[in-house]
């Protein structure tokens, strides 16, 4: 067995496990304290300095920093604090009759030291997320963000370090050998966010320990819309949804699967929609973003061209700019399956237009695809609406919108197989760092007691 003594992140590790909070198990008011802190660092502190992080990291818009990063964060907090008091109570069960003389209950006490490794795309909300559940339920944590997003990776090490000691939280930046290092170790919950295919290496990792885990993941989410939808209002809802983050969203609209007779109208719509978001050049906008990297830039220029090789038709956009990373919002017609854009998640500004001409065939193209983390549906059918929810699978589902469950803390999100194993978010993501713990308690005399050996004719017959 490997001596954990050499990895170079073990002292820490270690330091996590023997922590008193950690060992004696925190109780509510020192999770509040800590999630107090934080709050306070996010909302006054270091407000201006995340803007800022995001701009550099992703020329995202002020109020885009605002509304999915900083308001998600704080609301997030503030959701947990109102409910954690009665999530840590004993959660009493009852009894069976053949256990008379026992009570039961449960408690959601924490699992230890975690890890939690995410991505670029949202790195604020997409790190803090998670932390805020693993401190309410708990337990310390290591951190490892994602290294596409410098200037937010660099300035959440500087709020890590201003909120808690190293013995509770710590965060190490680097990139893929920080995180192998780190995965080898045994902690006692993984909680990672990003692409499926690193999702199965850090499951693969974690099952070394039996280490439980959770996959936020990703993929390609279909949007659904039938001849029966409200064609502007829909357009009005994707167009925002998939350009929000320049399609940089793991549940961002990933194509449109249209019903052929209402084709047309949704392109009329969403050229609409474009201008009135973001004008008519949208490079010089202030509420457009920028591609992350080099790196995803050429890999979404190289999904255009290879859709215009198999005949895709650019509707719209198709212009970029390599120097500023910038890619104009897209809509494609006449995209086949041959297409990479239709192969793998686009998580770009790319809008693929794939069209049906029966309900049935648009539910069997969704299934013969992987399970995908959200589905949406645009019809005022409620007999189309039933069908879609009642034949497929996936992990999140809005009708007639997207995106936006993912904001609502009252429900679990999280994906299904491919996308993710795992829910995350209010109740659900204290739950996924949490072990239920069961105890019963003998008050009494328990009926069992009269079966115990030596077994006899009598106690054969009462045990029928
Ligand atoms: P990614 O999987 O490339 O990287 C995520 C994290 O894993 C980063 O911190 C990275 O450094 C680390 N990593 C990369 N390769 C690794 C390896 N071989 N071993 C261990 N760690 C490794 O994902 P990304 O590009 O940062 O993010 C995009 C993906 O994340 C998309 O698939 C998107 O759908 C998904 N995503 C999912 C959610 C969700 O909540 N379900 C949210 C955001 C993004």
């Amino acid at each position: 067995m490997k001596d954990f003594k050499e990895n170079p992140y073990y002292d820490l590790f270690s330091k996590q496990e023997s922590n008193k909070y950690n060992i004696g198990k925190s109780n509510y008011k020192e999770r509040i304290k800590k999630l107090n802190a934080l709050q306070i660092a996010i909302e006054k502190t270091f407000r201006k300095d995340i803007q800022e992080a995001l701009f550099k990291d992703l020329g995202k818009p002020r109020v885009e920093s605002e509304m999915t990063e900083i308001y998600q964060i704080v609301s997030d907090i503030k959701y947990v604090k109102k409910h954690l008091r009665l999530w840590m109570r004993k959660q009493r069960v009852s009894t069976p009759l053949s256990m008379l003389g026992a009570s039961s209950y449960f408690i959601y006490e924490s699992k230890g030291v975690c890890l939690i490794i995410s991505p670029w795309n949202f790195p604020f909300n997409l790190t803090f997320g998670p932390l805020i559940s693993a401190i309410a339920a708990g337990n310390t944590a290591i951190i490892k963000p994602s290294e596409m997003t410098p200037y937010s990776s660099a300035l959440m090490k500087s709020i890590i370090e201003t909120v808690f000691n190293d013995d509770e939280v710590a965060l190490i930046e680097g990139e893929v050998e920080v995180s192998t290092a780190l995965l080898e170790l045994p902690f006692n919950h993984v909680f990672f966010t990003g692409s499926p295919q690193v999702g199965k290496i850090v499951m693969k990792a974690a099952a070394k320990h039996l280490a439980s885990v959770t996959l936020e993941l990703g993929g390609k989410s279909p949007t659904l819309v039938d001849s029966t939808a409200n064609i502007d209002l829909a357009a009005k809802k994707i167009v925002w949804g998939k350009f929000l983050n320049c399609g940089q969203i793991c549940v961002s609209p990933d194509y449109v699967l249209i019903d052929e007779t209402v084709k047309s109208q949704f392109i009329e719509a969403c050229k609409k929609w474009i201008a009135k978001y973001y004008g008519n050049h949208p490079a010089s906008s202030h509420s457009y973003g920028r591609i992350v990297t080099n790196k995803h830039f050429k890999r979404l220029r190289a999904h255009l061209d290879n859709a215009n090789q198999h005949g895709a038709v650019t509707e719209i956009g198709g212009i970029s700019e390599s120097q500023s990373r910038y890619i104009a919002p897209t809509v494609l017609s006449n995209v086949t399956d041959e297409t990479s854009v239709m192969q793998e998640e686009i998580f770009g500004p790319l809008l693929p237009i794939v069209t049906y001409s029966s309900f049935e065939d648009a539910i069997t193209y969704i299934n013969s695809k992987e399970r995908p983390l959200a589905l949406y549906i645009y019809s005022k059918s409620k007999t189309n609406i039933d069908r879609i929810i009642k034949n497929t699978r996936a992990g999140g589902t809005c009708i007639n919108n997207n995106i936006i469950h993912y904001a609502n803390h009252n429900l679990p999100f999280g994906g299904v197989n491919n996308s993710g194993i795992g829910k995350s978010h209010g109740f659900y993501g204290f739950k996924a760092f949490s072990n239920e713990r069961a105890v019963v308690r003998q008050h009494t005399f328990g009926i069992t007691e009269l079966l115990f050996p030596p077994y006899n004719k009598s106690k054969e017959n009462m045990a029928k």
